[in-house]
């Protein structure tokens, strides 16, 4: 499936091209270590290009498409990546070290679903009614694309978070330079490849490489009218910084640290199972992962033992087995990472319930842990770890447990475990994240926005609001004189 000796190239308006930095990027197999690609750490004037293509294809035909043209193109790459899914989830699981059952039957599909999604959402973007709202003048709207969107994704999700982009931005007429992360790439330049077969040349654009040029060469650039990032906190700062000097449109899907609010009248075997998938899917690299549990006082000991039992259950191993549930996080960089915080947590008084180390193996492996912290400002409760750990923390009544829950930067997602209607609706509204699931967690679907309050970032992804992210309002006046 991949060539580790050969360099990969970019694809800019339709063609694959050389960059034009002689650098290279090694691509892991993170669940052995091994370099299974090569691709280019593109520079500046390759974002020049991309950009300059970009506009070119939304100026001869894609920014004048209408809503059907776009939906057919859309439709019929849904239908192109659903052809080569089993394709594309290999490659995922290869790149990310995710266990293959999970691309092929938790990714894939989804992923395929969005851009069916945003295929039906092109047809029906909304606007106020045109009328005379001054006598004598009709008012209409107008909603028009931004033009060329940047659209920088991250490494957890490749594919997917890349469709989650590129698709409301393709819909609303837009054309995209998309760049995927540096660790994972090998998706979106297979998907280019797909796309190149149905998108005019130039309406996709993917420049591999590093944040700073390529990221950062994006955002700088006049001729970008919106950036879209899927990443960390720190990364979505930078970018509103950087784009503060063109003052173009920013949206930002950053980080999370999901509470998971467990009240004593939860079931507690589907809580139970409901926390292990939310917690340890994709090893815990996840924006919207239940990684800070606050279990009712009175329960807390039943509670975490079996949960601490459902962890230990957990199937870590080879990705390309069908049977595994976890595999590595992906990367030295990431594994140190994670290692580190839970070294942190302890040293300052944490207890660690299972897990806690490296695993001993080839690749960049951790145990799936459960950690209690020091106390509720302790770095492992108020910053994302992204990795397979969770904490888990006593409270008394449900104040309190609002209190802790909401006591983070973040606000991406959050969930209740209760069978009270009354308490699950009190706590939807108290709990100031973006998602508040009831008795689940972790799961999306294309039709509801998908986005972040506080630090976690603003504007929405998936639903007809990240269609309308990527347009701009006009109002046109006409006399009736
Ligand atoms: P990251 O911020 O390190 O990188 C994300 C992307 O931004 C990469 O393509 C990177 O090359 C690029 N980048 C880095 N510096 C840049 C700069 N200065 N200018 C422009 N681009 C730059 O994030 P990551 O480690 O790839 O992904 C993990 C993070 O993403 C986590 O914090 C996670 O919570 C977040 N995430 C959020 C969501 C969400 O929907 N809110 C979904 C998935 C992941």
């Amino acid at each position: 499936m991949t060539d580790a000796g050969t360099t990969r190239r970019i694809f800019i308006g339709g063609e694959w091209v050389e960059s034009e930095s002689s650098a290279v990027q090694e691509i892991f197999n993170p669940a052995t270590g091994e370099v299974i690609a090569r691709a280019p750490r593109g520079s500046e004037s390759d974002v020049q290009r991309a950009v300059e293509a970009a506009r070119r294809a939304f100026d001869s035909g894609w920014g004048d498409s209408t809503p059907k043209e776009r939906s057919e193109a859309l439709l019929r790459l849904a239908a192109l990546v659903e052809e080569h899914s089993e394709e594309l989830a290999r490659i995922e699981s290869q790149n990310v070290g995710k266990p293959i059952t999970t691309t092929i039957s938790e990714e894939m599909p989804p992923t395929v679903d969005a851009l069916r999604f945003f295929a039906a959402g092109a047809r029906c973007l909304e606007g106020k009614a045109t009328m005379e709202y001054l006598q004598g003048f009709t008012s209409m709207i107008r909603r028009e694309p931004v033009g060329v969107v940047g659209s920088i994704a991250p490494w957890n999700y490749p594919l997917q978070m890349a469709v989650w982009k590129l698709g409301p931005a393709l819909a609303a007429g837009n054309t995209v330079v998309l760049k995927p992360s540096e660790w994972t790439p090998l998706s979106a330049l297979r998907f280019a490849e797909l796309a190149a077969e149905v998108l005019p040349p130039g309406v996709l654009n993917v420049i591999t490489g590093d944040g700073d040029p390529v990221g950062a060469g994006i955002v700088r650039h006049p001729g970008v009218g919106m950036v879209s990032l899927t990443g960390d906190v720190g990364t979505g700062k930078e970018i509103a910084r950087a784009a503060s000097s063109t003052l173009k449109k920013v949206h930002l899907e950053l980080g999370g640290k999901a509470p998971v609010v467990v009240f004593d009248d939860c079931d507690l075997e589907a809580t139970v199972e409901g926390i292990k998938v939310g917690a340890f899917f994709n090893s815990g690299q996840d924006c919207t992962a239940a990684t800070r549990l606050l279990v009712a006082d009175r329960h807390f000991d039943d509670f975490v033992g079996s949960l601490v039992n459902a962890v230990e259950g957990l199937r870590v191993g080879d990705p390309s087995d069908p049977g595994t549930e976890m595999g590595p996080v992906v990367s030295s960089q990431q594994l140190q990472r994670v290692t580190g915080f839970v070294e942190r947590a302890v040293a300052g008084g944490g207890e660690v319930l299972t897990g806690g180390a490296p695993m001993d193996r080839a690749g960049f492996w951790y145990t799936p842990t459960v950690v209690v912290p020091p106390d509720q400002r302790s770095e492992i409760v108020q910053r994302e770890v992204f990795g397979p750990v969770i904490t888990v923390q006593r409270f008394s009544d449900e104040d309190a447990a609002v209190a802790w829950a909401n006591d983070v930067d973040y606000g991406l997602a959050a969930s209740v475990w209760t069978r009270d209607v009354g308490r699950a609706m009190r706590m939807a509204k108290r709990l100031k994240f973006g998602t508040v699931w009831v008795n689940t967690h972790i799961i999306l679907v294309s039709e509801m926005p998908h986005g972040g309050f506080k630090q976690s970032g603003y504007g929405k992804d998936l639903s007809s609001y990240s269609i309308e992210e990527y347009t701009q309002i006009k109002h046109v006046m006409v006399s009736l004189d």
